[in-house]
């Protein structure tokens, strides 16, 4: 009986609401609220921070950061921009979600505690769900049809490091590729990849992707931190996209960016050890087919050689296991190739 249940929206769609209006113009600050009725709070809820600019007619970009929830370019630059960006600047709509995976980020975790999942494989969701899938559901059913263009933040969490790079999928329709190629290169990273994905199932790019938006993401760091240079190339590449969109006025800034690409799984290196990592090159060297790239030592006993892991092909060591203990199936290293540095003034 309801008495024993929170109160909840009918309907098969949503057990989620905003407590803003989404097409109000000016700016709004509010929540979407998941009811979660739990030990410590039985009509408790989740309340996702979200920001909406609108002014006027012109496209909406959708801007979201804590997919996973230990990485932080995302949330530090779009927490910053929602008390910064004023409705008069703008035509259009932005819609800024800092924290979308709340659950994990309040932990500082790459899931959720709340059910153990990982957001970033869990789309599109299901509105009868866990709470990651009921936040999946949202956003895929009634945020991400709203927006022309969405810019989704990545980076290493507490157990990867990248080179700062955005990146466009390869798609089968070849102009929506065309225009997230476009966006990405507006979006202006040290670094832009074309970008093979280990597994995308289940993934907020390839939902995005599959209902014909424009799509961007990137990984800029890591380590399970923001730097000031990361958190300034996310800064200023929200600023180029909204530009590039036609949303915010002015000129995309543009600087050298390093085009790389992940032609093959053979980028990809894992290991089959567990012990003491000991890398032979650091993030930004480049690599041969064959050299050797890390040892792994023993972490439990002296007197034993170290496990020599080489690079499967050319390129650029794009990304790198962390913290200093690997475990057997863990990732160990990408090689992307390096395809071009597009000058300054393209
Ligand atoms: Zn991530």
């Amino acid at each position: 009986m309801f008495l024993h249940d929170p109160p909840r929206a009918g309907g098969e769609s949503m057990s989620i609401t905003g407590t803003m209006p989404l097409d109000a113009q000016g700016v709004h600050h509010g929540f979407f609220k998941l009811p979660y009725s739990r030990d410590d709070s039985a009509w408790g809820s989740v309340m996702i921070p979200v920001t909406v600019i609108a002014n006027g007619d012109g496209p909406t970009a959708l801007l979201t950061g804590a997919n996973h929830g230990d990485e932080y370019e995302g949330p530090v630059a779009l927490q910053e921009l929602a008390v910064t960006l004023r409705a008069e600047e703008i035509t259009g709509r932005v819609i800024i979600l800092p924290m979308m995976n709340l659950p994990a980020f309040a932990e500082g975790s790459r899931c959720s505690p709340i059910d153990g999942a990982n957001m970033n494989r869990s789309f599109p969701g299901r509105a009868d769900g866990t709470v990651t899938q009921k936040i999946c559901h949202y956003i895929a059913a009634e945020l991400v049809p709203l927006a022309d263009i969405v810019l989704d933040f990545h980076s290493g969490g507490r157990t990867l490091d990248f080179l700062p790079f955005a990146a466009a999928h390869i798609l089968d329709d070849k102009a929506q590729e065309a225009a997230c190629i476009a966006a990405m290169q507006a979006f202006n990273a040290p670094y832009s990849v074309r970008m093979l994905e280990i597994d995308a199932a289940g993934m907020f790019d390839t939902e995005v992707e599959n209902q014909g938006k424009t799509f961007v993401t990137t990984e800029l760091g890591g380590a399970g931190t923001a730097t000031a240079r990361s958190v300034g190339i996310a800064r200023k590449g929200i600023r180029n996209l909204l530009i590039h969109a036609g949303i915010l006025a002015g000129d995309v800034q543009k600087e050298p960016t390093i085009q790389l690409d992940m032609p093959d799984d053979r980028c990809f290196v894992f290991s089959q050890h567990a012990g003491l990592i000991d890398y032979l090159v650091d993030l930004g060297d480049m690599v041969k087919a064959g050299q050797a790239i890390a040892r792994i030592w023993p972490a439990d006993r002296t007197g034993v050689p170290a496990i020599t892991y080489h690079a499967l092909r050319d390129g650029i060591l794009t990304a790198r296991h962390v913290p200093g203990l690997v475990k057997i199936g863990d990732f160990v290293a990408l090689v992307a190739e390096v395809i071009s540095e597009t000058p300054a003034s393209k």
